[in-house]
């Protein structure tokens, strides 16, 4: 950030008093400009045995496989995130159900938090970020085609559950882009 959304001025990064980190201060106004970590919602859309999965027309990782996910909205709840990123990515009308994966991604100042969602019907297809869209059972799921360490852990974890008849709530945290730990 170098200039102050409120009149301008430019903005110096300091610690202001009574505060334990640094923050964009203008100089001017002294508006503290906090910047906060963003809120990525998504679904795991499901169709009996399949799940629906989205090829990415955008970078990063564009051409890899990935849920349909994106930041949430002001003014909006995750659940309607969730369902409003699968409408637009996959172009699918969900019923959104139960909170399954929060991951942190401290580096990146980024939180996951994927539901687990019931496709109404099959009527879906490519939307604008996406090349491609359709619906994998486990075997058929394009393992070494994952964008995202948290994509490829929730699906773990997602089938894992299924075997054992009972879907749980997981949180984990992915600390670097390639290694991961999770629950
Ligand atoms: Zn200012």
């Amino acid at each position: 950030m170098n200039f102050c959304s409120q009149c301008g001025a430019r903005v110096s990064l300091k610690v202001p008093a009574g505060d334990a980190l640094p923050r964009f201060v203008c100089d001017a106004c002294a508006t503290i400009h906090y910047q906060n970590p963003k809120l990525i919602v998504g679904c795991i859309p499901e169709w009996e045995d399949r799940i629906l999965l989205c090829r990415r027309a955008i970078e990063p990782r564009r051409g890899l496989w990935t849920l349909p996910a994106g930041f949430m909205e002001n003014g909006e709840t995750t659940m309607a995130g969730a369902a409003r990123e699968t409408l637009e990515e996959a172009n699918a009308r969900v019923n959104v159900m139960q909170l399954f994966a929060v991951y942190n991604i401290p580096h990146i100042s980024q939180v996951y938090v994927l539901f687990r969602a019931r496709l109404l019907d099959l009527d879906y297809s490519a939307g604008e970020e996406s090349l491609e869209v359709r619906l994998f059972t486990e075997h058929e799921v394009p393992w070494d085609e994952i964008a995202f360490a948290t994509v490829r852990n929730t699906l773990t974890h997602y089938f894992d559950d299924r075997r054992l008849g009972h879907f749980g709530m997981h949180v984990g945290t992915i600390e670097t882009p390639s290694r991961a730990t999770a629950r």
